[in-house]
């Protein structure tokens, strides 16, 4: 491993502190709500909380509870309601801050060896650092035609049009640096994702409601993580507090294991609620992440950095989000992102404005520069923009 690369992932981990407050937020609401459980009070779950009577339904639940009893079910129609205007407000936060998924992919993270730790980080920020590169010198290259374009065009004022690449635009130039990668960064470009409107997780979202509808009750319930892990905690209490050992006892932490270990991106690639969030969220224009381009080190000075990309954990590349697996509508405000940023460029406005309302109908935040102010370094692909 360079050691360029080495010290740029070093520090990562320790400046995400908002990431160790969430991870001793949610273990401490789950904690909570196990305990409510174990002793009986009405605390309910994550599934379904609140007090005695008064209680909220997971939106996916409420869905399903309606789909299952083809009935319109007041408490389940307000439950959405609710979270809906939750999402709207604060996106896939749950995922972040609440979510016992997260927690135990922490746990994964936790055990595994630091050798194999440092090994992911730096693939990441090598291909991270790669993509930065590659639309630099794009950038540059596209700077450098329009201002030939523009000499040839206005010959008389030429002095005044052309703009010279700066000395980092020249650096940016010189292309990827990924073992393999020749000079015309394939692999680079390759990397775009195409953010189509529905990926994996809505087929499975799609796949859980037609259950419902076919066997009459919420089938996805009985596998779903988050109910998982209180069920796990309820079967191994038994267990314990009155030797109820039943087949539960394996078969429950056998599927939580299953789906959060062998099926690695279980929150990007398979959860339903995930995608039902994904379906709010796009019309979220709060508290969306949005980065200043005038502060930002790709488009100020032309250095490639995309940290931000690098430690999102909903697989986003804010700076390059073209590149990203996931779009803005994604994003669970767990503020890795804005921890990283060598250049405190990015920050979470409460309301984000016209610019973050038309990206994040399409899927995508309000980073998009501004086409006076956006330095020649750094551009986000339009088609992108336009894609959920
Ligand atoms: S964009 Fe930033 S705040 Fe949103 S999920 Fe990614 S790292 Fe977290
Ligand atoms: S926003 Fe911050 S972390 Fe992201 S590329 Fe720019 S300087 Fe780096």
């Amino acid at each position: 491993m360079a050691a360029e690369t080495k010290k740029a992932t070093a520090d990562l981990s320790a400046k995400m502190r908002t990431q160790k407050l969430r991870t001793a937020i949610a273990p401490a609401v789950f904690a909570v709500m196990a305990a409510g459980l174990i002793l009986g009070v009405s605390t309910g779950t994550m599934s379904g909380f609140g007090w005695e009577s008064i209680s909220a339904l997971c939106p996916l639940g409420a869905v399903a509870t309606m789909l299952a009893t083809k009935t319109m079910v007041p408490r389940a129609i307000i439950s959405l309601v609710i979270m809906a205007a939750l999402i709207l407000l604060v996106g896939r936060a749950f995922c972040a801050w609440l979510c016992p998924s997260m927690l135990i992919t922490r746990l994964q993270e936790f055990l595994r060896t630091p050798q194999k730790r440092r090994k992911l980080a730096a693939e990441t920020h090598e291909k991270m650092v790669d993509i930065a590169r590659f639309e630099i010198a794009q950038a540059g290259e596209g700077a450098a035609a329009g201002a030939a374009g523009a000499k040839a065009a206005v010959a008389a004022d030429a002095a005044s049009v052309a703009t010279p690449l700066s000395e980092s635009e020249k650096a940016g130039l010189s292309g990827c640096s990924s073992a393999g990668c020749g000079s015309g960064c394939a692999s680079c470009v390759s990397a775009k994702m195409p953010h189509k409107k529905l990926d994996s997780r809505h087929y499975v979202l799609g796949g859980a409601l037609l259950s419902t509808a076919i066997f009459g009750f919420p089938v996805f319930c009985l596998v779903c993580p988050v109910g998982l892990t209180f069920a796990t905690v309820l079967v191994v209490w038994r267990l314990f507090a009155a030797g109820d050992m039943t087949i539960a006892v394996i078969l429950v932490p056998a599927l939580l294991i299953l789906e959060l270990v062998f099926l690695r991106k279980w929150c990007t690639r398979f959860c339903p609620l995930s995608a039902l969030m994904n379906l709010v969220s796009r019309f979220s224009k709060t508290l969306v992440p949005v980065i200043d381009d005038s502060k930002c080190l790709e488009t100020s000075q032309g250095v490639p950095c995309s940290r931000c990309a690098q430690v999102c954990e909903s697989d986003i590349n804010i700076r390059h989000i073209a590149y990203g697996e996931r779009t803005l509508a994604d994003c669970s405000r767990c503020r890795n992102c804005a921890d990283v940023c060598p250049t405190k460029a990015i920050t979470f406005p409460v309301f984000s404005g016209v610019k973050a309302k038309a990206g994040a109908a399409a899927g995508i935040g309000a980073n998009a520069p501004a086409p006076v102010a956006q330095p020649a370094a750094v551009m986000l692909d339009e088609d992108a923009l336009l894609e959920g």
